[in-house]
């Protein structure tokens, strides 16, 4: 079954609006049709930039959807600092990050919270892209299936087939996540692969085949390629190349050519 990949880049802690709809416009001027059609685009910007990016992709009705990194599990309340999915939704945001292994290490997010996060972002009518990786100390101790299976019935617990279908896993190994230090192509693949089938034990097999699984950690235009030519492989999630608009497109391309 062809599942249209997703290359969606996530740029932190980086860029302010006007920095962000550069980023965009240039993007925008580098990426072709052919490869727009084969393989989704996706920015997530940091909250600040998403109104004008978001304002720039509909205005000129660009190729390219708009993400966002976090949200709040909770509708609204007294949450100082917080924002909630459906203010998110009401900027056309279409894709939420959850669980990214910066906000797990950083802000102490569990499976629990991001499970109540990625139920938050669908509730809102927008599709979690929900992270889960294993650190190094786990990989090299052999538990990176363990570890990885254990994230995603945690933050996947309690949804439905149609809703797991429907949204986007990002397996990204910590050691891997802005190190330049990428999986290779096989060691992706034969997560991605464990991930798919603990989907398809959770929900059933033809939720799992529905499934998008990115890849991502230290993916630059040149390993973008070869991680495309895996089956189970469905785009990456990408961060600090993504803060340059060539070498995003780059990757854009390299994907596409294995698509199509
Ligand atoms: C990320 O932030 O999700 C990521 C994969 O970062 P990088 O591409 O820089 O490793």
């Amino acid at each position: 079954m062809a599942r249209r990949p997703l290359i969606a880049g996530n740029w932190k802690m980086h860029k302010n609006h006007l920095e962000g709809v550069q980023l965009t416009q240039k993007l925008a001027w580098a990426l072709s049709r052919e490869d727009t059609d084969a393989v989704e685009v996706a920015v997530c910007p940091p909250f600040t930039a998403l109104r004008s990016v978001g304002t720039l992709i509909d205005g000129d009705k660009l190729p390219i959807a708009l993400g966002a990194q976090d949200c709040h599990p909770e509708a609204q309340g007294a949450y100082t600092g917080e924002i909630s999915a459906s203010m998110l939704a009401k900027l056309g945001v279409q894709y939420v990050i959850v669980g990214h292994s910066e906000r797990r290490q950083y802000a102490g997010e569990d499976d629990e919270l991001v499970n109540r996060k990625a139920r938050a972002v669908l509730g809102a009518d927008m599709r979690p892209i929900v992270c889960v990786g294993e650190v190094l100390e786990e990989r090299e101790s052999g538990r990176t299936a363990e570890v990885v299976q254990g994230q995603v019935r945690g933050s996947l617990a309690g949804l439905s087939g149609d809703q797991v279908a429907g949204l986007v896993v990002a397996y990204e190994p910590v050691w891997a996540i802005g190190t330049g230090r990428a999986a290779t192509a096989d060691d992706a693949q034969e997560t991605i692969a464990v991930i798919r089938s603990t989907v398809a034990d959770l929900v059933g097999q033809g939720a799992a085949d529905e499934l998008r699984i990115q890849y991502g950690g230290s993916v630059k235009s040149s390993n973008a390629e070869e991680l495309a030519t895996k089956p189970d492989v469905d785009g990456a999630l990408v961060g600090g190349a993504s803060l340059d608009a060539d070498e995003f497109a780059l990757i854009v391309t390299g994907s596409a050519r294995r698509a199509r």
